[in-house]
């Protein structure tokens, strides 16, 4: 027989990605396709251009690969949430993405939920389902044997070739209140109206269904392949770079700095904007700064970056000091709205100023594991790298210096491979 092959589907910003891997990671085909923006107004279009991408991604998939598929899962943007009728499977709301913001529904999502919880922000899948909510005076606008369910876009996807309604994962769902911790919704949650349109909650990578049979025939995909959850963009593209062992990290130098460590602790403060996603027995930390690539960016093209990288001596110590911001403002790890960005005096040799400015970027990075340890974390063992920094060589040398562990770039960075991750883990729970 064939290898068994695992599918994984990544929906990102601003289009589609799938991966195919075997057991032992090895990546047999991918492929993306980009979805364009609907017009304004047009809300609904979003979810045409995402199952068109998605059925177009399957269609791109070698067919001698198909019958092979075990398994599928599907990330997508965190918070990008729709509403569906589950008596006719008709789209009645939404999709509302990621970052738009319903500060409407802020006042009575604070009065319910407890303080600095991450729900209480404009742009929380909460706010989101309140606001729908609250506008539509409970979907009576729409046919009243309407039964309005809740769904993340991941969640939109996979139903798309499942069929079930109601099913979700703690990852997605952490932003409409579900507590990964009790695995429940926590009662003042359950206590609201609207709680009987909450999917039901299951790890990412559980399996959930068999995939429908007219997309089975349609794409000649096997009628044995499992339909597993899903999770965020953002833990799928962890789940490539890094493993699940405490201590094990992954810091993501793309326009912005974000850090991920896998820990033992759970680890919660909203003033530095920290907070943790449930991985299984573990717990995965998060935090973002606004400094990164995008300050690089304005001084210095990408080619500019490599050739004056080439002149700086990683080993020594650059004696500059820096705060490099795109403008005022911080957040992780100095709390400061007010904080003004720093990128002066500028010496006359751009490789030295570019030095100084990786070697601090390097000690925000280093303070930014040290809050997380000062909060409660498992200290940081060793760092993978995704995001176009990980391609400078002389500022992983940097930053293994400032930040005392091994730093490695990450073999696999795509959400895609974090996503056929999962659907393995679903294929491995099932034959065990
Ligand atoms: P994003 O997806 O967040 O926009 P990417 O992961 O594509 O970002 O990374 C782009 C960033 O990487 C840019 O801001 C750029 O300045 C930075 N970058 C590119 N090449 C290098 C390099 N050789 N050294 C350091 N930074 C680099």
């Amino acid at each position: 027989a064939a290898t068994s092959l695992y599918l994984g589907i990544d929906f990102g910003t601003s289009g589609a990605r799938y991966a195919l891997i075997d057991e032992q990671g090895a990546i047999h085909s991918e492929g993306k396709r980009a979805y364009s923006a609907p017009p304004v107004g047009d809300a609904a279009g979003w979810a045409s251009s995402w199952r068109a991408a998605l059925f177009q991604l399957l269609a791109d998939i070698p067919p001698v690969h198909r019958s092979s598929i075990t398994s599928v899962s599907i990330d997508g943007t965190s918070a990008t949430t729709l509403i569906v009728d589950s008596a006719s499977g008709e789209l009645l709301a939404g999709p509302f993405l990621y970052n738009e913001s319903f500060p409407d529904a802020l006042p009575a999502v604070e009065s319910i939920a407890p303080a600095n919880h991450t729900v209480c922000s404009a742009s929380s899948t909460l706010c989101k389902l309140v606001s729908w909510w609250n506008g539509s005076s409970s979907a009576s606008g729409s046919s009243a044997a309407a039964v309005p369910v809740l769904m993340h876009q991941s969640d939109w996807l996979l139903w798309l070739l499942h069929g079930q309604y109601g099913v979700s994962d703690y990852n997605n769902a952490l932003k409409v209140g579900y507590d990964p911790e009790v695995d429940a919704y926590p009662s003042w949650l359950t206590s609201q109206p609207y709680s009987p349109m909450l999917p039901s909650v299951r790890a990412p990578g559980a399996p959930i269904a068999a995939l429908k049979d007219d997309v089975c025939s349609e794409y000649g995909l096997s009628k044995k392949c499992v339909v597993c959850t899903g999770t965020t963009d953002s833990i799928a593209a962890f789940l490539a770079a890094g493993t699940g062992e405490p201590g094990i990290a992954v810091t993501s130098l793309g326009s912005t700095l974000a850090i991920k460590l896998v820990s033992e602790v759970r680890v919660d403060d909203a003033r530095f904007g920290v907070y943790s996603h449930r991985l299984d027995d573990t717990w995965l930390v998060g935090g973002a700064s606004n400094t990164g690539g995008a300050v690089l960016r304005r001084l210095f093209t990408d080619d500019q970056l490599a050739a004056l990288s080439e002149h700086i001596d990683p080993a020594v110590r650059s004696p500059l000091d820096y705060y490099p911001l795109p403008k005022k403002g911080e957040r992780f790890p100095i709390s400061d709205p007010g904080m003004m960005p720093r990128l002066e005096p500028r010496p006359e040799s751009d490789a030295e100023y570019l030095h100084g400015i990786l070697e601090s970027i390097a000690r925000i990075e280093a303070k930014g594991y040290n809050l997380l340890r000062e909060l409660g974390a498992t200290a940081v063992e060793e760092v993978f790298t995704a995001g176009g920094g990980a391609q400078n060589d002389k500022w992983t040398a940097i930053r293994e210096r400032v930040l005392g562990v091994p730093v490695r770039k990450a073999q696999q960075t795509e959400a895609a491979y974090g996503a056929a991750i999962l659907a393995l883990k679903g294929a491995n729970t099932l034959s065990s």
